[in-house]
């Protein structure tokens, strides 16, 4: 038996050796199955001398041990192939393509927006998404219990702690921290409770403001048509419409002739031929006060465009959702 057990672990080394995955389990069946070889000789223990039992056991066991473990071994080499060997590597496959990312439509949009404005002398400041009344609306003259209020659709975090709903904020924040002249550009995201083909509730907004001595309208139309002009790269019609803002006084609406449409009337400009793109004005005397300033030394104007309204007008798009499916078809044409 002991001669056996021998054979039979040099026959099973032999074969591990030329085993490859279409081999491995007749062999298993061969050798370790319950009917295989192995378990045949070692049902011959019975009939050996009782003193010889132990050592032919212990011997056995050994030998079944190797096997099982070598066997173990070569079912990992095969079925992962290792890079080392590169014997089954084609080296003459064409390689494969890394796509590269791309900047978000609307990240592009508002990147070309800031340059436009720091190429007008406008420096970039941020701000807090999760903001304070207090600059969100009362530093802009907007009161506790104010209509303009209701028109915001605010996501409240706390009585004080809001989502902000405009960029305008960073107005209140950097007057009360600077002195004039002033001349900023806040872009960032703003929430609102809002959503249909051109609200979402989270869209990215750019605030801008001036402040220095005998700033007028005319300042505010010059800066708003300059920038215009250079994004649109044409002579694209401004509308300034009255308007009401508790922050700006006078104030004014831009609309922008529908380029969807050619301002015919078309879904996206409900059927108006005009799309706002930004709310203006020249700074309320009571916001100047409420940061110290003087009104009758300074004046200033601000505004307000959104960015995807703008990116919409500047590709075509006439459903502001496709920028936040994130379908690849959509997002790979920018
Ligand atoms: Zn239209």
């Amino acid at each position: 038996m002991e001669d056996e057990l021998k054979r039979l672990e040099q026959e099973a080394a032999a074969e591990i050796d030329a085993l490859d995955s279409s081999s491995l389990e007749s062999f298993r069946v061969k050798f370790l199955g319950r009917k295989g070889l192995f378990s045949t000789v070692m049902r011959q223990l019975g009939q050996v001398p009782k003193e010889d039992r132990p050592r032919l056991g212990q011997l056995a066991n050994v030998i079944k041990h190797n096997i099982e473990e070598r066997f173990e071994q070569k079912s990992v080499e095969i079925s992962t192939p290792s890079s080392a060997s590169g014997a089954s590597e084609d080296l003459s496959l064409p390689g494969r393509s890394v796509p590269f990312g791309k900047l978000h439509p609307v990240t592009q949009v508002m990147e070309e927006i800031c340059s436009i404005f720091e190429g007008m002398g406008f420096a970039v400041a941020e701000g807090p998404d999760v903001e304070l009344d207090r600059y969100n609306f009362e530093a802009l003259n907007i009161p506790e219990h104010h209509p303009a209020r209701d028109m915001h659709d605010t996501f409240y975090v706390s009585d004080s702690i809001l989502l902000r709903t405009h960029t305008s904020p960073m107005q209140a924040r950097i007057m009360e921290a600077q002195d004039p002249p002033l001349r900023y550009i806040a872009p960032g995201k703003v929430y609102r409770c809002d959503s249909d083909i051109t609200h979402t509730p989270m869209f990215h907004q750019v605030e801008g403001f001036l402040v220095d001595r005998n700033v007028s309208f005319a300042d505010l139309k010059g800066v708003l048509t300059s920038f215009t002009q250079k994004m649109f790269n044409d002579d694209l019609v401004l509308r300034f419409r009255p308007s009401f803002f508790p922050f700006t006084e006078p104030s004014a609406e831009v609309d922008i002739a529908c380029v969807i449409c050619g301002g015919s009337g078309c879904r996206v400009c409900k059927r108006t031929g005009w799309l706002e793109i930004l709310g203006a004005g020249l700074i309320d005397p009571e916001v100047l006060k409420m940061v110290g300033y003087d009104p009758d030394v300074y004046s200033g104007f601000a505004f307000g465009l959104g960015v995807e309204r703008i990116a919409m007008l500047k590709y075509g798009i006439d459903d502001i959702r496709l920028f936040y499916e994130n379908d690849l078809r959509f997002l790979e044409q920018f």
